[in-house]
């Protein structure tokens, strides 16, 4: 991998609140090991230079939550609320096969790698074939994105079908067989988790995974208080206040966990989400969606607590633009509270970087420019009619950039998308792949009756 500097850029660190600053950034070997502000450059042999006049240079956007496959279900199941709509998620599984996930996963990496996106966390929760979660990953490790693969497990619940429901044992020993073929250097890492306590796991499930997955040395990703029917169920047949609170009970909440959704979670709940240290991420855009209702994020991060940010899947989403997300994600608490100020840029921009990296475990690798971290950086073009005249970097990021701005994209130091050209992919052959993907899946999913 040649040296590379990108010179003449507004660098936005991420390090400190509100600093940005014009200068270069020197990578090597895919790490950062120089950043400096407006120094004159001088290069040395065999190193590349990217001119970023006009352009933020900053950390790449970190989607915590999403699951990729799901582009394949853009706006196929809309105005229902999260119970009749994840009784057709699940249901599609009787249909869905391994090459309708590479097809859809490849293109869902490719939109978040367009939009700015360098390391996201595939939630994996159906997987009617062993095969299914292998070319997912295949489909990741083409793109050239960092990823986190969640492969969660469901045992139970009524509108699970049968063929993703997975006695706990099976579900290891599939994990196992997928942790096997990882090759370090891949720029993948795992995870696992209830998929969404207690709607479709047990407490047989619940007792074993925390133990699962402290001999793995895995992180856990898990749907936690999406909506008040999750809440509800919790109380009518666990007796407890909150889903938080009753996964307390078996060790889930923790350190390397992160929660996606916590829509309905008390002030004693999110007291409980700091103490033990578990990150959420917030997908504002598919709770809208599906009228969840609106997390506390405010509260949580007044409370210390780490909040990341996610799209979701593009069936309650309709897209994997994190841009939209934070832009959404600052308008929604400012609307919810009636109150203008109540979160500023800066702390949005965190959720979508460095917050985002540390849910995922990866801060010591990415989510800031800092020297000794993994270039995974993108340029911005704000030199541009909707971005200009430029006052304040952190609020314009937030609510005048478009994902369509992002130029280019480096993960690791690697030049994953150059000029808005993406490196070694060739998108008209995935877009005409994943149409007939869509055209063979509608045409099994037409056959379905929920
Ligand atoms: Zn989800």
């Amino acid at each position: 991998m040649s040296d590379l500097i990108v010179k003449d850029a507004l660098i936005v660190p991420m390090t400190e609140r509100k600093r940005s600053f014009a200068g270069h950034v020197r990578i090597s070997d895919g790490v950062i090991t120089a950043i400096d502000p407006a120094a004159p450059v001088t290069t040395v042999a065999d190193e590349s230079v990217i001119d970023a006049a006009g352009c933020v240079l900053m950390p790449g956007l970190v989607n915590a939550h999403t699951h990729l496959y799901q582009v394949l279900l853009r706006a196929v199941w809309e105005d229902l609320d999260l119970m009749p709509w994840l009784k057709r998620i699940y249901g599609c599984a009787s249909v869905l096969k391994a090459e309708h996930f590479y097809a859809g996963s490849l293109l869902g990496c490719i939109e978040a790698i367009r939009s700015g996106v360098t390391t996201l966390c595939e939630h994996n929760f159906l997987n009617p074939a062993p095969d299914c979660a292998f070319e997912t990953l295949r489909a990741i490790k083409d793109s050239g994105v960092r990823a986190v693969f969640a492969r969660t497990i469901m045992d139970t619940g009524e509108i699970v079908p049968q063929c993703t429901r997975e006695k706990p044992e099976q579900a290891f020993r599939r994990i196992e067989e997928i942790l096997a073929q990882h090759r370090p250097g891949e720029r993948l890492y795992f995870m696992t988790g209830p998929n969404t306590p207690p709607i479709n796991t047990t407490l047989g499930l619940l007792r074993e995974i925390r133990r699962f997955a402290d001999d793995n040395a895995l992180g856990i990703s898990a749907h936690v208080a999406e909506s008040k029917s999750v809440v509800d169920c919790v109380r009518r047949e666990h007796g407890k206040n909150g889903v938080v609170e009753f996964l307390h009970e078996f060790g889930i909440p923790g350190p390397h966990s992160i929660f996606a959704h916590s829509v309905h979670v008390s002030q004693d709940e999110i007291a409980l989400l700091k103490q033990t240290g578990t990150s959420v991420s917030h997908n504002p855009v598919s709770n809208m969606m599906l009228g969840d209702g609106v997390a506390p994020v405010v509260e949580m991060l007044r409370q210390g607590v780490n909040v990341a940010l996610g799209t979701d899947g593009a069936a309650s989403n309709h897209s994997q633009d994190l841009f939209d997300t934070m832009k959404a994600a600052s308008l929604l608490q400012k609307v919810h509270h009636q109150e203008a100020g109540v979160i500023d840029p800066y702390a949005v921009l965190r959720m979508a970087t460095a917050g985002g990296a540390k849910a995922l475990g990866l801060d010591s690798l990415c989510g800031t420019i800092e020297i000794g971290k993994q270039a995974d950086l993108i340029l911005l073009d704000l030199d541009t009619i909707h971005n200009q005249p430029m006052n304040d970097v952190f609020s314009q990021i937030v609510h005048c950039a478009k994902a369509s701005d992002v130029r280019t994209v480096m993960v690791k130091g690697e030049i994953v998308m150059r000029d808005r050209y993406l490196m070694g992919l060739d998108e008209k052959k995935i877009l005409a792949d994943v149409k007939a993907a869509n055209r063979d899946l509608m045409r099994r999913v037409n056959e379905l009756s929920f």
